[in-house]
């Protein structure tokens, strides 16, 4: 087995003239890249051609000069827009040759359908000299693989496979896998443990980590925000899974340390699995009463409250009528949206007879952009109330309020002990 100083660079193409217009989403590249970072190849690059032969045959040269793997999909059909295999052909400037048994196959499994076999089809059967195919258990096109030689440099491993997803899924697992392993193994494999925080923006909690989030450091941590979760992605590179973990164990002490109690769960974590995991520990229930988040609250926390012993519901408010009837707040003109959330919040608590409750007043107008939401937090011992400014995206604001409402309980909870 030959082993390489430097991570092996790898390159996805995507081919097809319904993804350079914009009509179709790529979700090959993505797949591809995760597969290929998994097995420790750097993908360095993603090219996306539309179905023209000059411009395949450019984006192939590329490739093969500056990747050492190169995975492509799209364009191996029978039509005239199927280019790759000419493509690749004149990339190498290579014939293109018949393969007999290919075609008597293709033919076969025409006929085993009843069907006579289009003459297009026959394109299919056609590879560059010097290329091998890739079985393809599921449609007509085999794909192509290839070996390029390059001066003083170890030789570029190509594969073409279909643009059809679940063709090129198949393919990729029970072949290209294989080949790849066999002939460029890759010096590392590479993991990734997600921390998930809440309650500061981004910059901030950049500004907390100094070192942590530096470009090039080992293990690499990456930072994103998601409605308004912000996660961190630690990657490390290890002889195996094992090596890849303990190596961002240290990295994972620092961020729990510097971050505190901003850290509310791992992975797939969210905020409302945080808060029912701690509800349920604790033996606590939760009522909610929402107006201006229009029961997003109560979606989130129903979603994931298995046991349905925690959160036990909660209530849609959409004008002041409803309030009164729904929780018997009278004259809540006279009160201030603090009182107001308050109120609902307590209410809510009594008339669900729980633990906790969690209330979200109605939006109050700031100024042109910025309005405000009081969130109330009501509990045997006292009533705490928060304030959020929403900008006018209402899903975003919906998810954000729901957010910091449950936050505010999950910190209140983690205080108790
Ligand atoms: P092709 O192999 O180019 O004939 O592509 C066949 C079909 O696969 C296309 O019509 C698309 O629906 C789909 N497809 C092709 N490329 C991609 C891609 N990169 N991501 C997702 N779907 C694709
Ligand atoms: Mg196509």
């Amino acid at each position: 087995m030959s082993t390489f100083e430097k991570p092996l660079i790898a390159e996805v193409v995507a081919i097809g003239d319904e993804l350079t217009t914009g009509q179709r989403l790529d979700t090959n590249t993505q797949w591809l890249s995760e597969r290929l970072t998994e097995l420790g190849y750097c993908v360095m690059y993603h090219t996306t051609v539309a179905d023209d032969l000059a411009a395949n045959i450019a984006v192939f040269q590329a490739a093969i000069e500056r990747a050492d793997v190169v995975v492509a999909t799209g364009g191996l059909g029978p039509t005239a827009d199927d280019l790759t295999r000419d493509a690749l052909a004149a990339s190498v400037d290579v014939q293109l040759a018949f393969d007999d048994a290919t075609l008597e196959y293709i033919r076969g499994l025409f006929e085993r359908r009843g069907r006579v076999m289009p003459e297009r089809n026959a394109v299919q059967a056609m590879f560059p000299e010097g290329s091998q195919q890739i079985f393809n258990p599921t449609g007509t096109a085999p794909g192509i693989q290839m070996q390029v030689e390059r001066t003083n440099r170890q030789p570029c491993h190509l594969f073409a496979l279909p643009g059809v997803p679940a063709e090129m899924f198949l393919m990729w697992e029970q072949s290209v896998v294989l080949a790849l392993v066999e002939r460029l193994p890759a010096l590392q494999v590479i993991r990734h443990r997600r921390i998930n925080c809440f309650g500061a923006g981004e910059s901030h909690i950049e500004e907390m980590l100094p070192d942590v989030i530096r470009r090039g450091r080992e293990p690499l941590v990456g930072i994103t925000a998601s409605g308004a979760t912000i996660k961190l992605r630690i990657t490390a590179r290890g002889d195996d899974e094992e090596a890849c973990f303990k190596a961002m164990e240290p990295t994972v002490q620092e961020i729990y340390e510097l971050l505190g109690d901003l850290v509310f769960g791992e992975e797939a974590d969210e905020l409302q699995h945080a808060v029912i995991r701690l509800l349920s520990q604790r033996e606590a229930t939760l009522a909610v009463a929402e107006w201006s988040t229009a029961g997003r609250l109560a979606e989130l926390l129903a979603a994931v409250d298995d046991e349905r012993t925690s959160f036990v519901g909660g209530m849609v408010i959409q004008n002041v009528a409803s309030l009164e009837s729904l929780l018997s707040i009278k004259d809540s003109a006279d009160l201030s949206a603090t009182e107001f959330a308050s109120a609902m919040a307590e209410a809510t608590r009594r008339q669900a007879g729980t633990d906790f409750s969690l209330a979200i007043s109605g939006a109050v107008r700031i100024d042109d952009i910025t309005q405000s939401v009081e969130i109330a937090l009501a509990s045997a011992g006292e009533t705490q109330t928060k304030r959020v400014s929403v900008f006018g995206d209402p899903d975003f604001d919906r998810l954000r309020t729901a957010k910091v409402a449950m936050n505010l309980l999950r910190l209140a909870l983690l205080k108790q002990g």
